[in-house]
């Protein structure tokens, strides 16, 4: 991990008039390029291999500059270029998933966040203590698979975006769908309704929903990811009937749709979120700045967390110009515009070192 002291050296050395918004160009950056644009910061992509030209569609999230890479190792050693910029990172979901967690976590560049969350959210064990030491609900683990009583869901390790995961009823379903040269864990089917959930907390904001240490817990939108082929599985009948014709139901994620919870299931929701960041101040120095809580609630109108995202996640899409909450808070404003004034405060209020690591 970069040690904080050189991030801290670097913001030194930077214009914060100046500054230059980067991400990598994957995932949200068109809203984060966006939400920079807005709060007058210059903006830089950051790619690999992907393609870029689909910028030219959408002006307004067009990055000012756009710096092509052979690899990440090509990105590593052209590190100057970025702090000649005064470039503070966005890390996203699939920055960090291309990049690797451990790589990422050295890269010598001022990133928004703190890099400690990564080792407790990329390693699922670690993950789990995190949430449920906190007190809140997780699916229950299932350790031997002789003992699937109900539906479980395997999940390999590493697999990302649900790519891979399938649901077993009983052990023999186990032992047909189940490869066993690669590491799983099983854990309950969670039957009900998926809410991907995306607060923001603010350790410097002194009003609103306050946490224990002092910042504002804010909750910016919610999403329900489309996720192919079981959203449509349905519709071909019975999944045991597809299985054996060689149909099985993956859960890869293709899209997101904008959604809104009961009222009345809101204070459990954020309850759940001041948990976790709480937990977070005391476990790894604390998490701020954008996550996501995914979740599905059940019958009983029960939460349970499934997996906890530590960044701006894609499901944050659908709300470039605001959301049913974020309207009730900054209106019109997105999650990449939110991680922007985020900066631009930290920045003018003289405290950029606290909220970059
Ligand atoms: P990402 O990192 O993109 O969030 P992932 O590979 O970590 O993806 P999960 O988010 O854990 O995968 O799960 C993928 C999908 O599988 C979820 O969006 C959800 O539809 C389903 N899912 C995961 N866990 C459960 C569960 N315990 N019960 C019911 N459905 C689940």
């Amino acid at each position: 991990m970069v040690p904080k002291g050189k991030i801290d050296e670097i913001i030194e050395g930077y214009d914060l008039k100046d500054l230059t918004i980067a991400t990598l160009c994957s995932h949200s950056s068109l809203q984060i390029f966006h939400g920079a644009r807005k709060m007058g910061f210059k903006t830089l992509g950051l790619t690999i291999s992907h393609s870029t030209k689909y910028y030219d569609a959408f002006p307004l999230a067009k990055p000012d500059k756009i710096i092509k890479y052979a690899d990440f190792d090509e990105m590593e050693e052209r590190v100057g270029e970025l702090l000649d910029e005064n470039v503070i990172l966005i890390p996203h979901g699939s920055f960090v998933e291309y990049m690797g967690s451990r790589r990422f976590g050295d890269y010598p560049v001022p990133s928004y966040g703190n890099r400690a969350v990564l080792d407790w959210e990329s390693d699922r064990d670690r993950q789990r203590q995190w949430i449920t030491s906190a007190g809140v609900p997780m699916p229950r683990l299932i350790t031997d698979a002789r003992e699937i009583s109900e539906p479980v869901m395997v999940k390999y390790n590493g697999a990302k975006g649900g790519n891979g995961y399938f649901i077993a009823r009983d052990y023999p379903d186990f032992k047909m769908a189940i490869d066993p040269s690669q590491p799983y864990t099983m854990q309950e089917y969670c039957l009900g309704t998926r809410y991907y959930m995306h607060f923001f907390y603010d350790p410097h904001k002194k009003d609103g929903y306050l946490c224990e240490q002092g910042g504002s817990l804010e909750m910016l939108s919610i999403d329900r990811r489309d996720e192919s082929n079981i959203d449509e599985m349905y519709k071909l009948g019975s999944i045991e009937e597809s299985k054996r014709h060689g149909l099985y139901p993956s859960f890869v994620v293709t899209g997101n749709a904008p959604v809104v919870i009961r009222e009345s299931l809101l204070p459990k929701a954020f309850d759940m979120a001041e948990k976790v960041v709480n937990k977070s101040y005391e476990l790894f120095g604390g998490m701020w700045g954008p996550f996501c809580l995914e979740t599905v609630v059940n019958d009983k109108l029960q939460f349970k967390v499934f997996e906890i995202s530590t960044r701006i996640v894609a499901g944050t899409n659908p709300f470039i110009s605001g959301s049913p909450y974020a309207d009730l808070i900054y209106p019109g404003l997105s999650t990449g515009g939110r991680l922007a004034m985020g900066i631009r405060d930290a920045a003018a209020g003289g405290y950029l070192k606290d909220v970059v690591s």
